[in-house]
């Protein structure tokens, strides 16, 4: 990881869950962190948590993601104090249950806002942060099994109806993004880490009671990313699929 000390990794969604985990090993792991999310409270709350040897490499930056032009606020306040972005984790998702046949067009848009364009909008700017500066950076989306199966494994369960499209999209996303950055030449790095549930505050109690034990950490998703940051330059994960050992 030495190549990565005091290079700036951006984070969405970092106010709890994944996103927060990854902000803890990566200011662990010597990066300067800016951890975006709505909530700035949390963030706070996050950073306070932090090591205090750790803390100054934490800095956040309240965000709602789905909003083009608070991602240019973000982007533009980041090149300003830090210098420009090494690593982006879009990370930031959100669900609305229910059948997408019933729900309101106006959720729907909500989820592919914020789960899409949102990642879209992200990946746009650090790419374009990484290619002026000509830095061999590295860009992760947080899927899902969901965006990789594009199908709901259990019929009975409506959680991820409307969720799912939004997933299947960014794999698209990601896939595309790997190939236009070959072919402009670039060693930037592009990796989809795909978990299955993982006790998180997206995932409701109900299900999370129906799982058990079968449910992953929010520290074991980290570790992916970690590991995919941790190759060496000429060597890329494209994919990482995690899910608890004996769930489906
Ligand atoms: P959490 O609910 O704990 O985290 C979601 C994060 O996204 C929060 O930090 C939230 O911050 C942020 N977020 C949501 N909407 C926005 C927005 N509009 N702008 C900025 N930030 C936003 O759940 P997870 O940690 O589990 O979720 C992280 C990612 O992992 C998501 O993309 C999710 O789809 C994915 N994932 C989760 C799985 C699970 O089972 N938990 C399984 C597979 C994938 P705030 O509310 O403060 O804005």
């Amino acid at each position: 990881m030495d190549r990565w000390q005091n290079r700036v990794a951006v984070i969405s969604g970092a106010s709890s869950g994944i996103g927060a985990a990854c902000a803890r090993l990566l200011v662990a792991a010597g990066l300067q962190v800016v951890g975006l999310a709505r909530r700035t409270d949390r963030l706070e709350k996050l950073r306070q948590s932090l090591p205090e040897d750790q803390r100054t490499r934490f800095h956040q930056h309240t965000c709602d993601v789905s909003q083009e032009s608070q991602v240019d606020n973000a982007f533009e306040w980041i090149e300003r104090e830090l210098g420009g972005i090494d690593v982006l984790i879009n990370n930031a998702g959100i669900v609305l249950g229910g059948q997408l046949i019933d729900m309101p067009t106006k959720d729907i848009g909500h989820i592919l806002q914020t789960n899409l364009m949102g990642s879209i909008y992200c990946t746009k700017l650090a790419a374009g942060s990484m290619r002026r500066r000509q830095v061999a950076g590295h860009l992760f989306f947080v899927n899902s099994t969901a965006g990789v199966a594009g199908y709901k494994p259990d019929p009975a369960d409506e959680s991820l109806n409307a969720y799912t499209p939004s997933k299947f999209a960014l794999t698209a996303v990601h896939e595309i993004c790997r190939q236009e950055l070959i072919q402009k030449g670039s060693k930037i790095k592009t990796t989809s880490i795909n978990p299955g549930w993982v006790a998180t505050e997206i995932v409701p109690d109900e299900t999370k009671a129906k799982l058990g034990e079968v449910i992953l950490q929010a520290d074991d998703v980290a570790q992916a990313v970690l590991y995919a940051l941790s190759t060496p330059p000429h060597a890329q994960v494209e994919q990482i699929t995690l899910r608890a050992v004996g769930e489906y």
